[in-house]
């Protein structure tokens, strides 16, 4: 099952099947909130049995560098984007796709701790070996880097494909709409379709959300 963590920045998820997996880690100095969700599931930090990435953005992956001591549970990201990760910094930010962005650029664009990898993830692997009945879907687009977890439900979380809602998703965050920042908008969308094969039904964003696939697929895709 997910649990979504709603961060200010963005949204970070937990996968809690047979183990626990935390999907992003918000920000810098969301770590402490990510502990509190865990021991509100009954979840010891020690216990957690992988965090994994949707892509390598700072407001992803900020709070990966704290948690990865403190947890001890291996950091797995694609390799595209592990640059992000290991230098603390995100790659440029192309032209954004909405002027809304250009207020939240300085906010993305803020350094945060450096991270080591553990696992990168060269192939779209099945998470079984950590507790869940999930499978990583390569959907670059948004990053070069960027991934989807599907679960067996047909839920997935597929980070910043798309997002829900304006103002980071703080206003009408099932609306879908692009994300204001693509490295390869062509790519993005041929990710979604991606998506659409594999039966996707309901999507959880690094933005507002959750959103219903298939009004994702109706309003970026068809129109
Ligand atoms: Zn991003
Ligand atoms: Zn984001």
């Amino acid at each position: 099952m997910i649990f979504p963590l709603k961060f200010g920045l963005s949204n970070a998820y937990l996968i809690i099947e047979e183990r626990a997996i935390l999907v992003d880690t918000g920000a810098t100095g969301d770590a402490n909130r990510i502990r509190k969700a865990l021991s509100q599931h009954g979840i010891v930090e020690t216990d957690l049995a992988l965090i994994i990435h949707t892509h390598g953005h700072g407001d992803h992956v900020g709070s990966t560098a704290d948690l990865r001591r403190s947890s001890g549970a291996p950091v797995a990201i694609h390799p595209d984007d592990l640059d992000m990760l290991t230098s603390g910094r995100n790659r440029q930010l192309n032209t954004p796709t909405r002027l809304e962005a250009r207020l939240l650029a300085p906010f993305i664009n803020t350094p945060f701790a450096p991270c080591q990898a553990d696992i990168l993830l060269e192939s779209e692997v099945h998470l079984g070996d950590y507790g869940v009945d999930g499978q990583v879907l390569f959907t670059p687009g948004h990053t070069h880097g960027s991934i989807t977890i599907l679960l067996k439900n047909s839920e997935a979380i597929a980070g910043d494909i798309c997002m829900g809602g304006t103002l980071g998703g703080r206003l009408h965050p099932a609306e879908p709409e692009w994300h204001y920042y693509y490295e390869d908008l062509t790519q993005a969308k041929e990710s979604l379709q991606k998506l659409k094969n594999a039966k996707v039904r309901k999507l959880f964003v690094g933005h507002g959300g959750p959103l219903r696939f298939e009004a994702v697929y109706q309003k970026l895709l068809v129109k």
